[in-house]
């Protein structure tokens, strides 16, 4: 017997989607949760339909309300409102009873007794046997005096949904296309409440009350990661115990790291907090995150979420695995900080100029901190970078690197740095053009290259032989008096 196909490519209800995103507080907001949500967001925001947000909190050990809040941060942050919740399932669980009571009148679920150590030996002897760990549906039938039994002797049960091994369930998958499980391989009659007397029907679980609650918000699309695709089988044969019609479900490409496995804890950063702390635009990342499993139809990389939607589509999500690559959600990023202006780049390179202790007025310094900002913004790709790009211009003495003592130890170098101090002394208030002129004019005094008189300069100034535009450099240094002392100290080292 077939399960129920669903027809067609999936979006015949345009206007009335609706999808969700069901994460579990049980961690911070991970990126591949994230993607999911993005995918979730451009669809329903395609076919103008709501994207809701639920709360999959029933793991009561392992759930937190930290982490929940840092999941509905995250999302703030990244640009995925949702249309309706969270919707929290700790709050329903009169519904899950409810529901599965319905089961259990309909003949369609039933008590098992077994303890842990019975299913223990039970999948001992399965092994012994070379055969795959299952349940092996010993409590189906039992009688109205074997139950009875159990519960004098003081078990508590867990419940079970039955699951015929003669079936075969297909689906057209949106991602995968057609899908098909054999009853016979989702390991025997399904748990889908634990703990449960005889006055009370324990604690729901997972693929259970998910179902339920897709039921009751009239989900019509369930986008998820592809590690659920083994679920989905025991759930559409949960929707057809309730009897209504089973949603069209995609499942998305995992995110993989740079061995090919799926992208986990281990692999350092994860979690869309970790993305933020290390500077990543909220816009950079949604938008890499798009990328990560579907490519737009006109192969455009640099877009807003509402663009994305416009095009988006399941008939360019791949099937395989995305792979991660830094380099290219690196290059995004660059592009957002370029083409930002210069105030707000300001704005968000303060906190990360504040946590490397840099020491600055927000308010006084802020023409000061704008020039650094818009001097050292082209070569950014992370504002974590920052911290370490700006140093030198906030720290009293700079520690020279061995290319610039060596650049200093010419014999030009002494010249050049004392008549930059002349022209110091002679010209106290440095400008753009005076910065430019005085270059120029020891160049010609002293029948040097321009470059190796820009080369000692930056290396006086900077202890470095290399960093953005020299001028502009000393500018901001000379503002905050730290000019002069530098040159001196490099004209020292010399001796
Ligand atoms: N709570 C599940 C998770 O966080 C999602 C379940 C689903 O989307 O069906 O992976």
């Amino acid at each position: 017997m077939f399960g129920q196909l669903n027809p067609g490519n999936g979006i015949e209800t345009a206007g009335s989607v609706r999808v969700r995103l069901a994460p579990s507080p049980t961690g911070n907001l991970h990126i591949g949760t994230a993607r999911t949500g993005v995918f979730n967001w451009l669809f329903a925001r395609h076919h103008g339909g709501k994207f809701i947000l639920r709360i999959e909190d029933t793991d009561l050990e392992r759930s937190r309300p930290e982490y929940t809040q840092n999941i509905l941060d995250g999302l703030r942050w990244l640009g995925l409102n949702w249309d309706e919740g969270p919707i929290f399932q700790s709050d329903r669980l009169d519904l899950y009873r409810q529901k599965i009571q319905e089961l259990l009148d309909k003949g369609l679920a039933y008590r098992c007794y077994c303890t842990e150590s019975e299913l223990a030996q039970m999948r001992e002897e399965q092994k012994a046997k070379k055969q795959a760990p299952r349940y092996d549906n010993r409590h189906r039938n039992l009688t109205p005096a074997q139950r009875a039994a159990f519960e004098a002797e003081g078990r508590t049960s867990v419940i079970r949904f039955i699951i015929d091994d003669e079936r075969e369930i297909a689906w057209n998958d949106l991602v995968r296309d057609r899908v098909s499980w054999k009853g016979s391989d989702l390991g025997g009659d399904m748990a889908i409440a634990r703990a449960a007397t005889s006055s009370d029907i324990g604690q729901p679980l997972y693929n259970f009350v998910v179902v339920v609650d897709d039921i009751d918000m009239a989900i019509t699309h369930v986008i998820r990661g592809e590690d659920h695709i083994g679920n989905t089988p025991k759930q559409i044969l949960l929707y057809e115990a309730f009897g209504t019609k089973t949603p069209h479900f995609g499942h998305t490409p995992l995110i993989l790291n740079q061995a090919g496995q799926k992208l986990s804890k281990r692999d350092g950063v994860t979690s869309i907090d970790d993305f933020q702390q290390l500077g990543y635009t909220a816009e950079a990342l949604a938008n890499y995150m798009t990328l990560l499993g579907w490519s737009p139809p006109d192969s455009q990389e640099l877009f807003g979420l509402e663009e994305a939607a416009a095009k988006f589509g399941f008939e360019r999500v791949n099937k395989a695995g995305a792979k991660f690559d830094w380099d290219k959600l690196n290059w995004i990023n660059s592009q957002y900080l370029h083409s930002m202006p210069v105030d707000k780049l300001t704005e968000m390179l303060i906190p990360y100029w504040r946590e490397a202790e840099c020491e600055f007025d927000a308010a006084g310094d802020r023409p000061w901190l704008e020039q650094l900002a818009a001097l050292i913004g082209p070569s950014l790709s992370r504002l974590k970078d920052a911290a370490g790009m700006s140093r030198v211009f906030f720290v009293k003495e700079v520690e020279c690197s061995a290319e610039a003592v060596a650049q200093l130890a010419q014999p030009e170098a002494s010249g050049v740095l004392e008549a930059i101090l002349a022209h110091l002394d002679s010209e106290p208030v440095l400008t753009q053009a005076g910065a430019g002129e005085a270059i120029k004019k020891v160049t010609k005094e002293k029948n040097l290259k321009k470059g190796a008189v820009m080369r000692s300069l930056r290396a006086a100034l900077t202890g470095e032989v290399h960093g953005p535009d020299l001028v502009q450099s000393w500018l901001l240094l000379h503002q905050r008096s730290l000019d002069r002392s530098r040159l001196q100290a490099a004209l020292a080292l010399k001796g």
